[in-house]
């Protein structure tokens, strides 16, 4: 069993980007420009936001946050969004999920200039995405796929199970897998709560990708010899012994369901390390070429 290190293969993403973007400085030219937007006090969005504000400094970007609080109105997002879209100097917008209840979340999404849409998660480029063609791919599942280039996992003509079918993490996975692409040209079966006899399904499976949000779903008895396991769950469970009060859960089983893997992602240490890497890619991508087609 050999672990897919989240820490080894994002750190390489950020040292190859860290030193493309000390040739700009060298030559005193702009360098990429990434803007968060974070609204309320929801402590694992701080969390992810202030780690994505930090691993920009690491290597170098430029980063703004953007702050309302848990009362802002629609409108007042709509403005932040149309300054950003039209400051030359911000190359990729980062709208911090979930959004309060009274703000449509649709609808600022497509408000935002699928040019600078780092997250991936505007129509035009959720479009690109399930036709193959070039755009931003949502972070998650983008980092996923270079975990899987990384270690050179071989997935053609394998049976990807992918578990969840949420638009940012379960649906842009099972196509990307399913592409005409290295890593990619899977045979993919797309599970969600709905699904009948799940076990059975996965036992079928050469690829698991586990993104419902279940902490230990995922069990031994579900998974064969050999197979490929990526656990993209993050839940903040109650840990007394913890320093924060809470531990980070996967929705792997992975005591019991790593012996039987030939890879294995961990929780944390694998999809979220990627996820930050895969984003900075992107804002690199909307720094160079806002015209993504
Ligand atoms: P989500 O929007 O809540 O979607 C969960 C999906 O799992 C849904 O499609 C749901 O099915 C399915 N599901 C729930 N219970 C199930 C069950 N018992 N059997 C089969 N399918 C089931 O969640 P998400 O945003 O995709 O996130 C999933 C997990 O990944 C969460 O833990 C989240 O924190 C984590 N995450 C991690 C990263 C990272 O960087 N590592 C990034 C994003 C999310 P239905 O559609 O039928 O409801």
């Amino acid at each position: 069993m050999e672990i897919l290190d989240g820490r080894v293969v994002s750190q390489a993403v950020k040292d190859d980007l860290k030193k493309q973007v000390l040739l700009l400085q060298q030559q005193n030219k702009k360098v990429p420009h990434l803007a968060a937007i974070l609204i309320g006090n929801n402590g694992a969005s701080e969390t992810y936001v202030a780690s994505k504000i930090k691993n920009c400094a690491e290597i170098g970007f430029k980063s703004t946050l953007v702050r309302f609080e848990e009362s802002v109105s629609e409108v007042e997002l709509i403005q932040a969004i149309e300054k950003l879209n039209n400051d030359k100097d911000v190359d990729g917008i980062l709208l911090q999920l979930p959004l309060p209840a009274q703000v449509r979340e649709e609808k600022i999404i497509n408000l935002i200039d699928p040019a600078k849409d780092v997250d991936g998660f505007h129509p035009q480029n959720t479009g690109r995405l399930m036709q193959g063609l070039p755009g931003y791919i949502p972070a998650t599942p983008y980092g996923i796929m270079l975990l899987l280039e990384y270690y050179k996992i071989e997935t053609a003509g394998k049976h990807a199970v992918v578990i969840g079918r949420s638009n940012i993490v379960g649906r842009p996975i099972s196509i990307l897998l399913s592409l005409n692409t290295n890593p990619g040209n899977c045979t993919v079966t797309l599970c969600h709560s709905r699904t009948k006899n799940l076990k059975d399904i996965c036992l079928q499976a050469d690829i698991i990708v586990a993104a419902l949000g279940k902490p230990g779903f995922l069990t031994a008895d579900m998974v064969k010899e050999n197979a490929v396991v990526i656990d993209v769950g993050i839940t903040r469970v109650a840990d007394a012994s913890k320093k924060s009060g809470f531990a980070i859960m996967g929705d792997v089983d992975f005591t019991n369901v790593a012996p039987r893997c030939s890879f294995i992602s961990p929780v944390p240490g694998g999809v979220g390390l990627m996820t930050i890497a895969a984003l900075l890619k992107n804002t690199w991508k909307a720094y160079g070429k806002k015209d993504t087609s």
